[in-house]
């Protein structure tokens, strides 16, 4: 064949040198475990990545190895990412808010090979440690004097600083074919045991591209990004892959993720993106509520992971200006699934109109192809209203997780992703529920979602969740959980009235239990299972 184009592997470490060499003095802010902010650059980022990996393999740690993390968004973590991926090693994000046991048991099942972690993770290793005996190198993410006394005897134990130290701060990183794994995340596991989900350089590139497109994230080199998603949870959704590729000024959150510590970073950094799951968000809403405070230069937020509420949205872009992109995605899918950006034509829309558009999880972005079908897999009709299971497949989708001994979870070569959902002629497709969370009343399903949106725009509601609860009668039957906003004293019977003329009369929910709190998950959402089981009991009566 005559002339073709080149042959070049999509590798992350492109990634970094692409960002060092023409944005190498855009900064990377991070609020730090120590309390302070520091301040760094692509250009420095690559130096200590490249000492990073040649650490690693003065370590002995082979190609293909995992190394796990436990640590905040910050700038160590992001040389990680670089320097443990892009010399052909596996990262493996460690989500630190799971049990130590269920970490202990994911390390082990990863075969990490080292465990690096922020001083703030002492106790989890100091809790993991004697369990996890494939692990050879347990490296502190600090300098070597702040080295804790009481971990000595650690195999391996060593001050990343002092590793670094050691090497030298250029690299050429190795070529190999973009197939090859770079990292590991394992699902948090609501359901059974958790399960690895392997991404590959290629899929990681990939998903960079189309994270940074204009109907995605929209990022380029004027802008200031702040993930508040971990990246302990998917990768912070591709942000530090993404934001290099298009040199955006990345600002890391450390642990602080209240509404104060983050409205003070935003504000000082400039950022103009950030993206997070609901739950942060309301802390940052309050905040600047009660403070009577602005963000000018904040000019959208992507919130996904668990449904943004509509009261939610329209705070933020009524009373804020900020605009919100509503967005869907999984650990399997790396995770960018769908995002909500309006198109032309609705732009001519009255702003009702527009936000019934915008409320939706959003439209596929180009790599991901979405089915929705029935229980026989049959394909239903997008139309907006019929309502089925969500079927993916594409470049950045799992194909099997990670040493699974079970069957694929594949259906003809199709990602089944246990969410119901409907799709419109637009393809903009809306999420009515997880499949173990949809509520089965009378043969109808009724979406808890709809309903909790309902609940959360009542002046007097601080947080709701819906559940199933076991019906003689009809199955199943809406049971609301609800926390008072502070000082309110909403009761059971104004909350159901406020659903009147909102869904139809049966889809109502039968009972209200107030409660101080609800319990979240190690990613942020809402533990419906945990809810289940305190509240879900046949004939209990609740009362608030
Ligand atoms: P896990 O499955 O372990 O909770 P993921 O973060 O992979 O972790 O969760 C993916 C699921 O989160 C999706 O299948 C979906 O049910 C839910 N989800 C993600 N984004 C949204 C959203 N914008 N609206 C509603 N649900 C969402």
């Amino acid at each position: 064949m005559l002339g073709l184009m080149q042959e070049h592997p999509l590798l992350i470490s492109h990634l970094l040198d692409f960002a060092a060499r023409y944005h190498g003095d855009t900064e990377i802010v991070s609020r730090r475990v120590e309390g302070d902010i520091h301040r760094t650059t692509y250009g420095a980022a690559r130096q200590r990545a490249a000492q990073c990996a040649h650490a690693l393999a003065a370590l002995g740690i082979g190609q293909q190895e995992r190394v796990g993390t436990l640590a905040w968004n910050g700038y160590r973590h992001f040389e990680l990412y670089y320097g443990v991926s892009g010399s052909g090693r596996i990262l493996h994000t460690l989500n630190p808010r799971l049990h130590p046991q269920q970490i202990a048991w994911i390390v082990n099942h990863a075969d990490d090979r080292a465990v690096c972690f922020d001083l703030s993770f002492v106790p989890i290793v100091k809790a993991i440690a004697a369990q996890c005996s494939g692990v050879k190198h347990w490296i502190a993410l600090c300098a070597p004097d702040a080295l804790p006394a009481d971990l000595a005897g650690l195999p391996g134990l060593a001050s990343y600083e002092a590793l670094l130290n050691a090497q030298p701060g250029d690299i050429t990183w190795p070529v190999f074919d973009e197939h090859t794994a770079s990292s590991l995340c394992y699902t948090s596991g609501t359901t059974g045991n958790p399960k690895g989900v392997l991404y590959s350089h290629r899929s990681t590139v990939l998903h960079a591209y189309a994270a940074a497109l204009p109907d995605v994230m929209n990022l380029s080199a004027r802008d200031s990004v702040l993930p508040v998603v971990p990246m302990f949870h998917v990768n912070a959704w591709g942000i530090p892959y993404a934001a290099a590729l298009t040199g955006a000024k990345l600002v890391f959150p450390g642990p602080a993720l209240d509404g104060k510590s983050l409205y003070e970073l935003m504000q000082a950094e400039g950022v103009t993106l950030a993206a997070g799951v609901p739950t942060v968000w309301m802390g940052l809403l309050n905040h600047l509520r009660d403070n009577h405070l602005r963000l000018p230069a904040l000019q959208r937020t992507i919130i996904g992971g668990a449904a943004a509420a509509p009261a939610m949205i329209r705070a933020f872009e009524d009373e804020f200006g900020i605009h919100v992109l509503h967005a869907w995605g999984m650990t399997e899918m790396s995770p960018l699934g769908t995002l909500c950006s309006l198109k032309n034509k609705h732009l001519a829309l009255d702003k009702d109109a527009q936000f019934g558009v915008q409320v939706k999880q959003g439209r596929p972005i180009f790599g991901v192809d979405v089915r929705v079908v029935d229980g026989n897999g049959t394909d239903l009709p997008w139309d907006g209203k019929t309502a089925g299971n969500l079927l993916v497949r594409g470049p950045w989708i799992a194909s099997d997780y990670f040493r699974n001994d079970g069957p694929s979870p594949l259906q003809d070569g199709w990602f089944p992703t246990g969410d119901v959902v409907t799709i419109d002629a637009d393809g903009f497709m809306q999420i009515t529920d997880r499949t173990k969370d949809v509520i089965k009343s009378g043969g109808e399903w009724i979406s808890s979602i709809e309903l909790e949106n309902i609940a959360m725009a009542h002046p007097d509601v601080a947080m709701a969740a819906c559940i199933a609860r076991p019906d003689p009668k009809w199955d199943e039957r809406p049971l609301l959980i609800v926390v008072r906003r502070e000082g309110s004293s909403l009761d059971r019977d104004s909350l159901l009235r406020f659903y009147d003329g909102k869904v139809a009369k049966w889809m109502i929910p039968d009972d209200v239990v107030f409660v101080p709190s609800i319990p979240l998950g190690a990613t942020g959402k809402m533990l419906k299972n945990r809810l289940r089981e305190q509240f879900a009991q046949a004939g209990q009566t609740a009362s608030g």
